[in-house]
């Protein structure tokens, strides 16, 4: 089971300029290959069909573990896209005055077309996440080994997607991830240095690009927030020490495991969007303004 919290995991600004086409190169952090759906149902799947467990505790507890801070990374995808898609059209209720229209120049017409402008399961060229980008072979040392991989991969990708756009609801976003998934580099190179003895952490940073180069990591690292594996769990996944500890091999500092989620931030309650009947038109949602009134009263 997993318990919801209605928090995101870091406080997200509100774009200065809502950019429809930065969101769509940010989809590719939601639904690429190697966005955080990936990573989310990587890990879910292999933590579910885990076999022999008991004896290998620590590694499936790390992997159900951070399964569940992924999560909370495509939450925080899904609320940049979505703040990045505010008033990219004309908010109001007459169609004929074509509210829609720079959705014409969209790159992505889905997020218009297909939701209430807002995100979708897809990467930065529209293409449908899939369920061919989970890797779940049962072998602990391939998994482990893909999971570094995927890693890398999602780190390059936040770098790349960084590069295209200077918004700071994006950037700010992107550092956080860049931050977190450092984390989760670390854990998997410390999974499979403890299972086969090879130094898989001389290989970091991969790509060969500290997260200093990126100044919206500074605050969360001067917190200590690269170095600290949330536990997120009341009482279980307690083994997840046996592989996170010691120090990080690219910064020297010690790493320590922290019981239940970060703070985070609160969650972005965006306006209504009218044109798109996104939740209701503007005159049902005037009718329905006394909502919570109306439904205390029988
Ligand atoms: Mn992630
Ligand atoms: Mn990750």
């Amino acid at each position: 089971m997993i318990l919801r919290l209605d928090r995101l995991m870091c406080e997200l600004p509100t774009p200065s300029n809502p950019d429809a086409n930065a969101a769509s190169a940010v989809q590719e952090l939601l639904g690429g290959k190697y966005g955080e759906m990936s990573t989310l149902m990587n890990y879910t799947f292999q933590s579910f069909n885990f076999r022999g467990r008991e004896k290998i505790r620590p590694y499936y507890d790390l992997i159900a573990n951070i399964a569940a801070e992924e999560y909370g990374h495509i939450e925080l995808v899904s609320y940049a896209i979505n703040l990045l898609l505010t008033g990219t059209t004309k908010r109001g209720n007459d169609p004929s005055a074509a509210p829609l229209e720079n959705a014409a120049d969209a790159k992505n017409s889905y997020h218009f077309l297909a939701s209430g402008q807002s995100a979708l399961p897809m990467d930065s060229m529209g293409n449908w996440w899939n369920g061919s980008y989970v890797t779940a072979t049962g072998n602990l040392k391939m998994d482990l080994l893909f999971n570094f991989h995927l890693e890398c991969g999602a780190r390059a990708g936040k770098m790349r997607a960084y590069e295209m756009t200077s918004d700071k609801t994006a950037r700010e976003m992107i550092g956080f991830l860049l931050v977190r998934g450092g984390v989760h580099i670390v854990a998997y190179a410390k999974a499979l240095e403890k299972l086969t003895g090879a130094e898989v952490g001389k290989l970091l940073p991969i790509p060969d690009l500290d997260n200093s180069k990126f100044p919206e990591t500074r605050k969360h690292e001067e917190q200590g927030i690269h170095r600290i594996l949330y536990r997120f769990s009341p009482e279980d996944y307690t083994r997840v020490g046996e592989i996170w500890n010691g120090t990080h091999p690219e910064r020297g500092d010690k790493l320590e495991v922290r019981d239940g989620p970060p703070k985070g931030g609160p969650v972005p309650d965006l306006e209504a969007e009218p044109q798109l009947c996104a939740p209701l038109s503007a005159d049902e949602m005037e009718m329905l303004k006394d909502v919570g009134k109306k439904m205390k009263v029988k």
